[in-house]
């Protein structure tokens, strides 16, 4: 590589998301000279339109059923009606404050902030707005994008970019997808009083989850008022007089047989997946691997064929998750610029699917233990929450850990319950520090909690047969 004092820049980063900000602010604060461009919002998308207004949301949603607890504690007042506008556009200052901070952080981290998009002209040479930069480095960091559907009436659909800004609020919504996103944005609608379908293409939501897990989940929330409608797909949408649409459904029955059905509603929200994004952005031109679906291609090193090209985050779609960006761009920073190695360890990373109630997990699936022929015990409890006696919802919590019966590591946790993702996380501390079974065990635990029973389960589960 020539010298890097012929360039402008130490590292040009392309996309002010989780990933591209970390890297650069770290980058920056180990002495580079750093430029960042980005031509939406700063933060990226889960600042801008992901788990940041998703969790605000989630919050807002859970407030009807907690009024709804509320009376059998003696609370006799019920909520007035729902106001959208009002959460949609304290959610949106509250965005903005956080781009702000986002750029504060930036500037004041020494690193040049341009607006704009950026462009590849060379392996050295950036392009924003007809002004050419150039940098020893380039990091690609530009996250990922809704998938659009192709059906006919695809463009009357909102994707989950657009959710988060509805001009006005549907009484009724489909939503379309069976992963995070799909089940995150249904448990929000039904909260917020929206009567909602989920309609899924597959025979069960959530299909990279503990399929016992993914089976509870999907009970919780058909009981909570989403109406779950699986092995369907969507047609056709057409938009009618009176505003509404009609959505025309294939449902394949369990004979195969498949049947049509039309639903007027307000809105389709669509959660396909997301692609990664790099059109547009000079990376064919310059003969930059990419797989498939358009990620990036990197080695070990977050490095692409390029040898100054670099990419983390979604846009190279190992594990789309802002965590996962984060650990990416902070380790690639440390590699260029204090020759630390990287090693990151893709292992037991805890994730959460903020539906109602929370999903949590890490580790191993029952599934995969046993797909890896691990010899497993399997703790399973399930149970109604101390407030739920009172409270008169019927809504119950999972417990689930997975157990290698040869070394008594738990290897797998798993839960499907309120508060789910505050558990789960300090369970992944002792599962990365290679907790037993009987460390769990041993662990005095705090009563009254749900969390106390990851430390009571005694008795292994034995699956009721078939
Ligand atoms: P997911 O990959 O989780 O789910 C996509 C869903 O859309 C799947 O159910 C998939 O079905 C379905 N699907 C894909 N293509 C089509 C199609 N052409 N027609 C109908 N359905 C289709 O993606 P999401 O969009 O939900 O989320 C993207 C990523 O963002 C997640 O993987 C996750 O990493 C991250 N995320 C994390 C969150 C968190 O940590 N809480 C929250 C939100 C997102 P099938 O399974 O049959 O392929």
């Amino acid at each position: 590589m020539s010298d890097a004092s012929n360039f402008q820049f130490d590292l040009f980063v392309i996309g002010a998301g989780s990933g591209g900000v970390r890297a650069a602010r770290i980058a920056s604060q180990l002495g580079a000279r750093v430029a960042i461009t980005e031509d939406l919002y700063m933060g990226g998308t889960c600042v801008n339109v992901g788990c940041v207004p998703k969790k605000l949301f989630v919050y807002a949603s859970h407030y009807k059923e907690d009024f709804e607890d509320a009376k059998n504690f003696g609370w006799n007042s019920q909520p007035a009606d729902f106001d959208w506008l009002r959460l949609r556009d304290n959610k949106t200052a509250e965005i903005q404050r956080l781009n702000g901070i986002y750029n504060n952080i930036l500037e004041g981290a020494g690193v040049t902030v341009i607006e704009g998009r950026g462009k590849l002209r060379d392996a050295n040479t950036v392009e924003v707005g007809g002004k050419l930069y150039s940098a020893a480095r380039i990091l690609i960091a530009t996250g990922g994008w809704p998938k659009q559907p192709s059906y006919p009436g695809a463009e009357l659909t909102v994707n989950s970019n657009q959710f988060f800004y509805m001009e006005s609020f549907p009484k009724s919504v489909i939503v379309e997808g069976g992963g995070y996103i799909a089940v995150e944005f249904a448990g929000i609608l039904n909260g917020l009083g929206v009567a909602t379908e989920l309609v899924y293409r597959g025979p069960k939501i959530l299909k990279h989850f503990d399929a016992d897990i993914a089976q509870f989940a999907a009970q919780q929330i058909s009981d909570k008022g989403i109406h779950l409608s699986l092995n369907t797909t969507i047609r056709e949408i057409k938009q009618l007089d009176n505003k509404k649409l009609q959505v025309s459904l294939l449902h394949t029955d369990e004979q195969g047989k498949t049947v049509e059905k039309t639903v007027d509603v307000d809105a389709v929200v669509t959660a396909i997946g997301r692609d990664p994004k790099t059109s547009n952005l000079g990376l064919e031109d310059l003969g930059v691997e990419l797989k498939r679906n358009g990620a990036i291609k990197v080695n070990d090193n977050f490095q692409t064929n390029i040898d100054s090209i670099y990419a983390v985050g979604d846009v190279i779609d190992r594990v789309a998750l802002t965590p996962v960006a984060l650990a990416e761009g902070m380790a690639l920073a440390r590699y260029l610029f204090a020759q630390q190695p990287i090693n990151l360890d893709y292992k037991n990373i805890a994730t959460a699917v903020f539906c109602q109630p929370n999903i949590a997990t890490v580790g191993y699936t029952e599934e995969q233990a046993r797909a890896e022929q691990l010899p497993v015990t399997i703790y399973r409890s399930e149970f109604r929450a101390l407030k739920n006696t009172i409270s008169g919802s019927t809504e119950r919590t999972l417990m689930k850990l997975i157990v290698n019966s040869d070394n008594d590591r738990v290897i797998g946790a798993h839960m499907v319950g309120p508060e789910a993702g505050e558990i789960i996380q300090g369970i992944a501390i002792a599962i990365s520090a290679g907790a037993t079974k009987s460390q769990f065990d041993n662990t005095i635990g705090i009563h009254p909690t749900a969390a106390e029973e990851f430390v009571t389960m005694r008795e292994p589960y034995i699956a009721p047969s078939a």
